[in-house]
C-alpha cells in the first residue's frame, strides 16, 4: 500500500473513529509496516484491538473495501507480538456483501464493555501503584522496534491480568460442588492437569480444567481436562493426578466414556490410530456417561 497517508485514511474512517471515541475510546490509525494499517484501540488491561480489512487494509476512500476484520492483540506493545489474537468480528458467519460496518462497531463496543468492569479494576490496581501501567510508547510503528521489547514486562503485565480475571471469576462463581473454589480439590485438579500437560508435552496454560460433573461423586466431581485446540477429552480417575486416562467413545452406546490410562504420548496415539487394548481400564464398567441401556452401564453385565 504505498499510497497510505493518515489524512487519507483518517477521512475513509471517519465514522468508526467517531463511534468509537462516542464510545469512551481512544482510537488512533496505525501504519504497522510491510503495507498494513489499522485502527488501534488500546485497552487499560495491555491487550489491544486492531480493526482492518481481511487484508490488513485501511479502505483509503469511500469507495467498496472487503469486509472488515477486528481482532484483539492480549499483549499489545506497539506491534501485534507473539500470543494468538483473539476474534473479535467476524463471529459465525461473516457478511458476504453489504455495508458491514454497523455489524463490526457493535461486536467491537460490546466486547470493550464486557471488559470494562475488569479494565476498571487495573485501573484502580495503577492507581494505588501495586503494578506498572502497560508500555506506552509513542514512538512506533516500526517494525525494528521489535528489538526494543521487554518480554518480561509484557509477560507480568499478562500474568497480572489473567491472575485478576481468574480471581474475579472464582469470587463470582457460586456453582457446587464447589470444586475450585474447594483448595483440595483445586490443588488435587491442578495437579492432574501439570500432569497431563507433562505427558502430552503442551503447556500447563492450554490445558483447560473443569469439573465433570457426570462422574462426580457428591461434592468431589472428577476434572475434566481438554486441551485448547483440541477435541480429545481426558480425565484424572478420583482427580488423582497418577491416574490420567483417555475418554473415547464406548463401542456398544457410542458415549465418552474413560478406556485407557493415559501414561505416555503414545497411549494416545494408539485412541487415535484405533488400537485399542483388549481390556479397557476397570473405570470402564459402570461409567456414569454410559447410556442406561449399554451392557456396560453396570458392572454386572457380563
Ligand atoms: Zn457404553
Amino acid at each position: 500500500m504505498n499510497d497510505f497517508t493518515f489524512a487519507a485514511a483518517a477521512t475513509a474512517c471517519r465514522d468508526i473513529l467517531e463511534a468509537l471515541t462516542d464510545a469512551g475510546v481512544e482510537p488512533s490509525i496505525e501504519y504497522l509496516a510491510g503495507g498494513c494499517a489499522a485502527i488501534a484501540i488500546e485497552l487499560s488491561n495491555g491487550s489491544a484491538i486492531l480493526i482492518s480489512d481481511n487484508d490488513a487494509r485501511l479502505p483509503l476512500t469511500d469507495g467498496p473495501r472487503a469486509p472488515w476484520l477486528a481482532l484483539c492483540y492480549p499483549a499489545w506493545d506497539g506491534y501485534p507480538g507473539e500470543d494468538e489474537p483473539a476474534t473479535v468480528y467476524p463471529l459465525g458467519d461473516r457478511p458476504t456483501d453489504g455495508d458491514d460496518t454497523a455489524a463490526m462497531l457493535a461486536e467491537v463496543i460490546a466486547y470493550i464493555s464486557t471488559l470494562a468492569h475488569f479494565t476498571a479494576q487495573w485501573g484502580r490496581l495503577r492507581r494505588h501503584r501495586l503494578i506498572s501501567p502497560p508500555g506506552r510508547s509513542r514512538q512506533r510503528r516500526i517494525s525494528a522496534q521489535q528489538e526494543s521489547r521487554t518480554p518480561i514486562m509484557n509477560s507480568f503485565d499478562s500474568l497480572t491480568v489473567r491472575a485478576l480475571a481468574s480471581a474475579e471469576q472464582r469470587r463470582d462463581d457460586t456453582a457446587e460442588p464447589a470444586t475450585w473454589r474447594d483448595p483440595h480439590w483445586a490443588e488435587r485438579a491442578e495437579a492432574s492437569a501439570t500432569a497431563l500437560a507433562q505427558v502430552l508435552g503442551v503447556a500447563r496454560d492450554h490445558v483447560a480444567v473443569t469439573a465433570d460433573r457426570t462422574r462426580a461423586y457428591g461434592a468431589w466431581p472428577w476434572p475434566a481436562l481438554t486441551v485448547n485446540g483440541s477435541t480429545h477429552e481426558f480425565t484424572a480417575a478420583f482427580n488423582d493426578p497418577k491416574q490420567l486416562m483417555i475418554l473415547a467413545p464406548c463401542p456398544d452406546c457410542r458415549q465418552q466414556v474413560p478406556q485407557i490410562r493415559l501414561r505416555h504420548l503414545a497411549d494416545l496415539g494408539d485412541v487415535i490410530g484405533g488400537f485399542r487394548p483388549d481390556e479397557p481400564v476397570h473405570e470402564f464398567r459402570a461409567d456414569p456417561g454410559h447410556r442406561p441401556d449399554c451392557p456396560h452401564a453396570t458392572t454386572e453385565s457380563d
